[in-house]
């Protein structure tokens, strides 16, 4: 009742927050029951909201007032009042530092005996000062933590407020700085303690500066303290007029900013060392940065751009200054242009400026705003684009031109490029091709011009697998035959960018001209054949020559070399065939060769080698195994067959063959043909018609042969050869006349040798020549020697080889003759005569009469000469051969013939030597008649040189003495 009384009779009327809770007996925690208006204004509780809930609600985390309860419930009464501070909880969850009180009230008995007790207590939130002194005690530590100094004078410059860094900053006794003091006192502290170096010496002026109202009202001020220190003083007038310094230490500040600057000379002076101008022009479009470059570019003066101007500005200097050419005459319309915003934002702008000079601008905006132009100078870029761009016209105007298809397709096969011979080839018309059409399509166009004879009829499929197949786009060359024997090749190639070119080349005339010229090399092949044939056969028989024969005797000797066998050679001589070429003609002799030819070949195998390798002289080369007879067998087999005569034109032909045969491995295989000649000639000397087969006897012939031949050389070198002399008696006085030198060989083993025993060989070893001039030397010297000085010195003859004539050494034999007082003839062989004559040969005799050698028919009568061949030869003397001298006392036969042949001698009014005189008989008939010389072992055998002379002395005497006495009564008729 009371408390309800409380309620309406008061406690809304009070301006202090009150809370009545009740306490129930025996309890600690009291319930509240009500709160005033007061209390729901100041911390956002209505009663309803608080009724029932206990007084934690309100003193949450505030333990102090609970604490005091627990030591007992202090005791009921107005005037027992308790109270304290205490944090209150808001509504809102907000708190608050209260000073509240409270007392207890005990309720009326009467009722409820039960001795409950109301809680009243008032609370009053503390008061705003001490906040603001807590707020200031705040601030101050903050300032204080604050590492840089500020302080706060008031308007007559007194300290109000200073921090722990600002004390430290003007003293070094920091404490020395208290509130209250004037700003003057406060410098003369941070001068006294070196604070500013400024200020030394000069203090008070210094101060004075300070303290003048310019000076404090100038917002900023930066001050430079020893070690590079540096500080920035920012000023401010508070509301009140305060005058609030705050000293920054600005030392990194200063640093980097230094340095940013250092940075940014380099960077400048890097963009001046870039050849292409560089600009930066601010968000407001002005110059912020540019190099050398870009103030050459604008102007001649590199001091006409300044930094911070307009760059519309920077354009007019350029116009004036010429630089820009499409300006000339219209510059403020360029600037309209130019400048307008759009243009000015395009990123790549390309200016043509005078002399074919090409610059590109590159643009870009930076974040903050600025514009950054980069010019770069392009004039080598547009001249090599635009020399590129006038290749590529000319090219494309080239391929126009080319007279062979072109094309180019890109990498999909789509046409690009393609020339008007192109479209001719591939579409039989201009203008159907385009750009972009696909080379299957163009195939099948093709396909259906009837241009490929491989696609008539099917066309697509031919196109379709044309296109498919990989050479398509390989690489490559293809030849394509065309309808009306047309020929193209086609060559492709692949570009780096993956284009197909494709080149087609009309080779029809390239391919005509080759299948022409493969005709003219079969043809050329043809004539090489039957030339190379030629040059390797006889053209009458068809047999292989001596070439063909030495080439596939080599093959055989190769083959052997390789695989084995033996070679045997069968070497062929005609019997009679000169006969038969002489009395029948020489169509029988050729129809006697044809038939001789194919009865040998009917003989011999196919791999046989027959070749004819002279007029009547044929070889066989066989190749077989060693202990074949098949030689032999085909030898005899031939022998018997090349007997049989031949009917030609009705007249029988008889001849017959000689067979040499010689076969590896006796024969040394270089030497088989040789050998094989050598069996022919053996059967030839034992009788024609026979086989000769080369055995061990002529091996060792031949080895000895050759063992001669080596001893023939080496006598020659040694000078073993040397002249005997024999003596020549004139018939009418039985005078020595004349002498003839014959070779002797003063062997050193055998001893003196006669020309029997060495001639043949020196002749086959072609040196019987140098042994000629070895004799004609000597005898010449010695001669000269012993009867240069007689009153008539006798003649001297000398035989001659037929290969001494021949020989140009006249110039020797010329000073040899010379050399001798008497003179010199040389005896050469009737046989000589027998061969033709040609002019040279009589040239020769012609020259050696010239030099004064007389000429004489030696062994005058054992061939043929014909009396019209010794006319033309006009020798100076014959000598009878001696074999017919030793018939003359053997019968009227050799007799006539004797004198027949002196007959022609005196017919051609020259004189006539017999030789071989053996007797006394036949040096008188052949005196009688008509030798005027004769020579012959009836006077002298031939004998060396000394003896020579001894005899010759010996004769003189007997000569006088009269032992020689021509019989001159016997009748020449006889
Ligand atoms: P030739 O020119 O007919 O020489 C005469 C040969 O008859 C000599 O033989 C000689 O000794 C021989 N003779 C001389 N008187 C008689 C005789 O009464 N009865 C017989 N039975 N024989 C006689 P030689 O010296 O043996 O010479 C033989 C041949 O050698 C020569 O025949 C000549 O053709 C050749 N000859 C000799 N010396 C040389 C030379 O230096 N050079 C050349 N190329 N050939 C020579
Ligand atoms: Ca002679
Ligand atoms: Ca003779």
């Amino acid at each position: 009742m009371q408390i309800e009384a409380l309620k309406s009779s008061f406690l809304d009327l009070t301006n202090d927050p009150v809370a009545i809770a009740r306490l129930a007996p025996g309890e600690t925690t009291a319930h509240l029951i009500y709160v005033n208006a007061a209390f729901t204004d100041a911390f956002g509780y209505a009663p309803e909201d608080v009724s029932g809930d206990t007084l934690n609600r309100l003193h949450a985390g505030d333990d102090w007032f609970w604490r005091s309860f627990e030591d007992g419930v202090p005791p009921s009464g107005r005037d027992r009042r308790q109270g304290g501070t205490c944090r209150l909880v808001r509504a809102d969850g907000t708190s608050v530092d209260t000073d509240f009180s409270y007392f207890l009230v005990d309720a009326d008995k009467d009722e409820h005996e039960q001795g409950e007790r109301y809680f009243c207590a008032t609370y009053r939130p503390r008061s705003g000062v001490a906040d603001a002194e807590r707020a200031y005690a705040r601030l101050v530590a903050a300032l204080n933590a604050y590492p840089d100094p500020i302080v706060v004078y008031d308007r007559d410059l007194k300290m109000i407020f200073c921090n722990d860094g600002y004390a430290a900053s003007m003293s070094d006794k920091p404490e020395e700085l208290v509130a209250g003091m004037h700003l003057e006192e406060v410098l003369r502290l941070a001068v006294r303690d070196g604070r500013y170096p400024d200020a030394i010496g000069r203090e008070d002026a210094w101060i004075q500066r300070i303290l003048t109202p310019e000076f404090l009202e100038s917002s900023f001020e930066d001050v430079e303290l020893d070690g590079d220190v540096h500080h920035r003083l920012l000023r401010s007038r508070s509301t009140f007029g305060d005058h609030v310094i705050v000293r920054l230490n600005s030392t990194e500040l200063v640093r980097q900013k230094r340095q940013a600057e250092a940075a940014q000379a380099r960077l400048i002076a890097a963009l001046n060392a870039y050849p292409a101008p560089f600009v930066i022009y601010d968000s407001d479009d002005c110059l912020v940065v540019c190099n050398d470059a870009y103030r050459a570019s604008m102007s001649e003066h590199r001091e006409n751009l300044k930094v911070g101007m307009h760059r519309t500005d920077v354009a007019r200097v350029a116009i004036r200054a010429g630089k820009i050419a499409n300006a000339v005459g219209r510059e403020e319309e360029w600037m309209s242009d130019q400048h307008q915003d759009a243009e000015m934002e395009k990123p790549v702008q390309d200016l043509e400026l005078p002399g074919d000079v090409h610059h590109r601008l590159l643009r870009s905006r930076v974040e903050n705003g600025d514009l950054v132009i980069l010019r770069i100078d392009t004039t080598e870029l547009v001249r090599q684009r635009r020399a590129f761009e006038s290749a590529q016209d000319r090219l494309i105007s080239a391929i126009h031109a080319y007279p062979d298809p072109f094309a180019i397709y890109d990498a999909d096969l789509k046409l690009v490029v393609w020339n008007p011979a192109y479209e001719e080839a591939m579409s039989g018309e201009s203008g159907k091709l385009t750009a972009g059409t696909s080379l299957k399509d163009i195939l099948y166009t093709v396909a259906l011009s009837g241009r490929i004879p491989a696609a008539i009829g099917c066309e697509e499929e031919w196109a379709e697998r044309y296109y498919s197949s990989p050479h398509l786009t390989a690489p490559g060359v293809e030849d394509l035959e065309l309808a009306d024997d047309q020929y193209h090749r086609v060559v492709r190639s692949r570009t780096e960018a993956g284009e197909f070119v494709i080149l087609r080349l009309n080779i029809t005339e390239v391919v005509r001209q080759r299948r022409a010229l493969e005709e003219k090399s079969v043809q050329l092949e043809k004539a090489n054949r039957d030339i190379t044939y030629m040059a390797l056969h006889d053209d009458l028989t068809g047999l292989g020559n001596r070439r063909y024969l030495a080439q596939k005797f080599d093959q055989l000797v190769q083959k052997r070399r390789e695989s084995g066998g033996e070679i045997a050679a069968l070497h062929i001589d005609l019997d009679r065939f000169k006969n038969i070429n002489d009395t029948m003609g020489h169509a029988a002799g050729d129809e006697v060769l044809l038939e001789i030819s194919r009865r040998i070949r009917t003989h011999v195998d196919p791999e046989d080698v027959v070749a004819r390798i002279g007029g009547d002289e044929f070889v066989v080369l066989l190749s077989v195994a060693g202990d074949s007879d098949r030689p032999e067998t085909l030898a005899r087999d031939l022998l018997s067959d090349l007997s049989r005569p031949l009917f030609f034109e009705g007249k029988e032909c008889r001849f017959g063959a000689t067979v040499g045969l010689a076969r590896t491995p006796l024969a040394e295989v270089e030497q088989l043909l040789t050998t094989s000649d050598l069996a022919l000639y053996k059967a030839k000397r034992r009788g024609r018609g026979q086989l000769g087969i080369f055995d061990r006897a002529d091996l060792e012939d031949a080895q000895r042969t050759k063992a001669l031949a080596d001893d023939v050389l080496r006598g020659i070198e040694a000078v073993e050869f040397e002249p005997y002399f024999q003596p020549q008696m004139d018939a009418a006085t039985g005078e020595v006349v004349a002498l003839e030198a014959l070779a002797r060989w003063r062997h050193p083993e055998y001893g003196i040798l006669a020309p029997g025993a060495f001639l043949s060989i020196a002749t086959d070893l072609n040196v019987a020549g140098d042994i000629d001039r070895l004799i004609f030397e000597q005898a010449i010297a010695a001669c000269q020697t012993a009867f240069g000085s007689d009153a008539r010195p006798p003649s001297l003859s000398f035989n001659v080889s037929e290969g001494r004539i021949n020989h140009h050494d006249f110039d020797a034999i010329q000073r040899q003759v010379q050399a001798y007082a008497g003179q010199v003839s040389f005896e050469l062989l009737e046989t000589i005569f027998l061969e033709e004559q040609d002019d040279a040969s009589l040239c020769r005799l012609d020259r050696l009469r010239e030099l004064g050698i007389s000429i004489e028919v030696d062994d005058f009568g054992s061939g043929r000469a014909s009396v019209v061949a010794l006319q033309r030869i006009n020798p100076d003397r014959l000598k009878i051969d001696r074999r017919l001298v030793a018939l003359v006392d053997k019968g009227s036969g050799g007799l006539r013939l004797l004198r027949s042949l002196i007959e022609i001698g005196h017919a051609l009014e020259i004189g006539v030597t017999a030789e071989g005189v053996e007797t006394r008989d036949q040096a008188d008939i052949l005196a009688g008649l008509g030798c005027d010389r004769l020579q012959g072992y009836h006077f002298a055998r031939p004998m060396a040189f000394a003896d020579l002379v001894a005899f010759l002395r010996k004769s003189d005497d007997a000569r006088s003495e009269q032992v020689f006495q021509p019989d001159r009564r016997l009748p020449p008729m006889f």
